[in-house]
């Protein structure tokens, strides 16, 4: 079996995972990495996106990260984000709404770079959530 390393997912809110798991992917923002037992330590900022794992049953799950964090020891990987959630916790419909109220900011022809900026990254999130929550066997 493989080693197992342990994966903690926090926000300022909660404590979303405590988990021992084989491997875990993560959106970093120079692109996707990958975390196994005796990795070399390092650091990094994450992008809104999805975190996937192996369990210690080797079952695949994920959650959504809304960007943040990752600390990567040998035996554990840190996540701190702004805001995640489980796959089976996220609500669809309220993302789905979040990205309706997005891009009808973003089509308004004189909004400001400061609002264009925030409605795009909410854009970025509730797009990332659907597509989680959408994906099945999870
Ligand atoms: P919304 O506009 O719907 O609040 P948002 O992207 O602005 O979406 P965040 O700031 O990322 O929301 O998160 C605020 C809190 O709401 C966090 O606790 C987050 O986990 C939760 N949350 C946001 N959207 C969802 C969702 N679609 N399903 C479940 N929880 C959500």
């Amino acid at each position: 079996m493989a080693e197992l390393l342990k994966l903690e997912v926090v926000t300022p809110e909660k404590y979303v995972i405590s988990e021992d798991v084989e491997i875990v992917m993560a959106p970093g923002t120079l692109g996707e990495f990958g975390v196994l037992s005796g990795h070399t330590p390092f650091l990094t900022s994450l992008k809104p996106g999805k975190i996937n794992y192996k369990d210690a049953s080797g079952k695949e799950k994920a959650l959504f990260v809304s960007g943040g964090f990752s600390e990567a020891l040998p035996d554990k990987v840190t996540i701190l984000a702004e805001s995640a959630e489980r796959r089976r916790d996220i609500d669809i419909d309220r993302a789905r709404a979040a990205l309706e109220r997005a891009q009808k900011r973003l089509a308004q022809e004189k909004a400001d770079n400061v609002n264009f900026e925030r409605a795009k990254i909410a854009m970025y999130r509730a797009i990332e959530r659907i597509k989680i929550a959408e994906t099945r066997g999870l």
